[in-house]
């Protein structure tokens, strides 16, 4: 199988990618910057494989640089649209500017991704996006963040129905997963750790990996009769109703 991975040198792309390789699969990596990709996997052991591993280094948002990616790719089975950027910031002030890259790179990107892989994807394929759950949840100062995930899961749900039942397309909404994105919003003092962990039913932050499985049970046959869905791995935050202020009685 060869699957293209936007952003797939950092964060939640690099643990599809290192999965993806681990698992025997040819992967065709798409990051603004790619230099570090053999590094990081040899930190990881993953020395072998890296053989199956081709890295485009460019923006997304450029369609030739996805275009380079599907050349590259010489059939594409699969697709992990997960770059993506977070740029929180008060509605009133905030710049237009911001607003129109937070658009161009998570969700048009996303979908020119889609129609340049169109002419390359193999019968069967499966097309998947991270999403956020701030696709379906309200957060202060992230409209235009919110605006991008909603987008997004309009987006699979539509070119799920357009194109099957020869592609699959579905989305990934992770929770809290602790990756430079999120590093840089700690850092700005957007979101608090703590309060983050007292939230989530399951008692820890989100790994990469935790994503990467999902993403890799959509990619695979195992998910052949699911299309159009928005898969929440959130470790139960959006199930939870009342918060931290919920203590009832656990058996
Ligand atoms: P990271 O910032 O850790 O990794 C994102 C990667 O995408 C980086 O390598 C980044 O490159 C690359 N990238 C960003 N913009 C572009 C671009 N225009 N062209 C090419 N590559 C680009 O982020 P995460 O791994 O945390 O996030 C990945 C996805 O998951 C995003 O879509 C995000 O919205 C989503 N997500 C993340 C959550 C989290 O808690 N971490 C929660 C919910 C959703 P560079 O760093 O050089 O800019």
């Amino acid at each position: 199988m060869t699957v293209i991975v936007t952003g797939g040198a950092r964060g939640i792309g690099l643990a599809c990618t290192r999965q993806l390789l681990e698992r025997g699969e040819r992967v065709v990596v798409v990051d603004q910057d790619v230099a570090p990709l053999d590094r990081t996997l040899q930190e990881f052991r993953l020395t072998e494989g890296l053989d199956r591993l081709v890295a485009v280094s460019g923006d997304v948002a450029d369609t030739s640089v996805l275009s380079e990616a599907c050349e590259l790719a010489r059939g594409v089975d699969g697709v992990v649209a997960c770059a993506g950027i977070s740029r929180p910031g008060p509605t009133l002030t905030y710049p237009r500017g911001a607003w129109d890259a937070m658009i161009e790179i998570n969700l048009s990107a996303v979908f020119e991704t889609f129609r340049v892989a169109l002419p390359v994807f193999t019968e069967g394929a499966s097309f998947v996006a991270i999403s956020s759950i701030s696709g379906s949840q309200g957060f202060s100062g992230r409209a235009a963040y919110s605006a991008t995930k909603a987008g997004v899961e309009g987006l699979v749900r539509s070119l799920a129905i357009e194109y099957a039942p020869r592609i699959r397309v579905n989305a990934v909404s992770p929770g809290y997963i602790m990756t430079d994105l999120v590093r840089q919003n700690l850092s700005r003092g957007v979101i608090d750790e703590n309060e983050i962990l007292d939230r989530t039913p399951m008692g820890r932050w989100g790994e990469a990996s935790d994503i990467a499985d999902a993403v890799e049970f959509l990619l695979s046959p195992k998910s052949s009769w699911i299309t159009g869905s928005v898969l929440t791995v959130d470790g139960g935050w959006t199930a939870l109703g009342l918060g931290g202020s919920d203590r009832a009685p656990r058996s």
